[in-house]
């Protein structure tokens, strides 16, 4: 093994342990701007009692599981969405560990982080999710002209479409009404990575994951806690369907070739 692989695969070992801390991150970074706060403003605390947490309390998943699923503190039943995106993280990762070829895995473990960040602050922080998104716009052509997925044509093409109905979005998402339009920041990204007709199918199957994401989400609520808004679930969804689109584009192009 060269110095260089070994440095390739330390770097994916280290993303996958750290992954389910990324997903900690970026639901305290959503929680906070939801709030109008800074996700530097000082330390985490609990959000029952108000008591700053300590470092045992903050550890992704574990501090969960060894409270027993309620606060240290005042031993309040923790919210569930605490835990998700740590465990989606860390499955994310795993999955793509499990399913990409080398080359494309530390792609893929960025693309992950990526998607969930936009996903999380399209509608509490929805201009640091277009940051985000053209961030993985850019990556989308790096790999593409790095010949490691398919013409840089059809993603320059891609990116234009989903950039044309992003800025069409976003003018009607200026309407309270229409807030679940800020979706449409992924479009551009979506474009970019995918090409114009795995865009499309990315689309379809993000629309499908919105409305399971919005159903189950209102099942595993607690009374007391708000309903979570459309405009995330289809940010949850379309962050979905570029992520199984990008994992699948080979699986799925050779099941169109041969007629499935
Ligand atoms: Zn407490």
């Amino acid at each position: 093994m060269t110095f260089l692989e070994a440095l390739y695969l330390s770097a994916i070992f280290v993303l996958v342990l750290v992954s389910p801390m990324t997903g900690s991150f970026l639901k305290c970074w959503a929680d906070r701007s939801a709030t109008g706060k800074s996700v530097t403003d000082g330390r985490s605390f609990c959000d029952n009692c108000g008591k700053t947490l300590a470092a045992r309390d903050l550890i992704p998943i574990l501090s969960w599981i060894i409270a027993g699923g309620k606060s240290r503190c005042c031993t309040t039943p923790l919210r569930w969405t605490l835990l998700t995106p740590e465990i989606t993280s860390l499955l994310l990762a795993v999955w793509a560990v499990l399913t990409m070829p080398l080359p494309l895995l530390l792609p893929t473990l960025v693309i992950a982080w990526l998607l969930q960040a936009i996903a999380l602050l399209a509608v509490p922080a929805p201009r640091i999710a277009t940051i985000l998104a053209m961030i993985l716009a850019l990556l989308g052509f790096t790999l593409s002209l790095l010949d490691m997925t398919g013409a840089v044509e059809n993603r320059l093409l891609g990116f234009a479409l989903g950039l044309l109905c992003a800025t069409v979005a976003w003018t009607g998402a200026s309407d309270p009404r229409a807030r679940y339009l800020q979706a449409a920041t992924f479009l551009p990204a979506m474009g970019a990575l995918l090409g114009v007709g795995f865009m499309g199918l990315a689309i379809l199957v993000g629309a499908a994951l919105a409305l399971l994401h919005s159903v189950v989400s209102r099942i595993i609520k607690r009374a007391d806690e708000a309903p979570v808004p459309p405009a995330t679930s289809l940010a949850i969804g379309l962050a979905g369907g570029t992520w199984l689109t990008w994992l699948y584009t080979d699986a799925i192009s050779h099941a169109f070739r041969f007629g499935f």
